[in-house]
């Protein structure tokens, strides 16, 4: 037995409840993905209408704003497909029983802590180190 070596790792039974912990998240995520992409491309939609005349009045009035939304939307859009590749990392650590490891010092992050933010690979003492 080597102690150095081995690392410490979160149980099978507290993976898998990470594991459903991620999954909804990322379904949650994928949701306001798609949500954010049907705002993108509102304008698309828009000139396919039957009735673009009235609608094409109240866009010109408003265009400001709705390119202004837009320009959020996009955003918006980059942020939750960053968190995405975050959750589907988090997913492949839960595979490889590497999750919940802080990267710092080597130790078990708190529960609480993950549950707030699971795809973190820090726990608060490193993350504030590193700031
Ligand atoms: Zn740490």
């Amino acid at each position: 037995m080597n102690d150095k070596t081995q690392k410490k790792r979160w149980s099978k039974k507290d993976l898998d409840y990470f594991r459903e912990l991620i999954l909804k998240k990322r379904e949650e995520t994928v949701k306001e993905i798609k949500r954010l992409e049907s705002v993108t491309i509102k304008d698309k939609t828009r000139q396919n209408s039957t009735n673009l005349d009235s609608t094409y009045a109240y866009h010109m009035a408003d265009v400001g704003t709705d390119s202004q939304e837009r320009e959020k939307a996009f955003l918006w859009l980059s942020r939750e497909n960053k968190f995405l590749g975050y959750l589907n990392a988090a997913l492949r650590r839960i595979e490889k029983g590497e999750y919940g490891v802080c990267i710092g010092c080597q130790e078990l992050i708190p529960k609480e802590r993950l549950e707030e933010v699971p795809h973190t690979q820090h726990c608060v003492k490193c993350k504030n180190k590193s700031k």
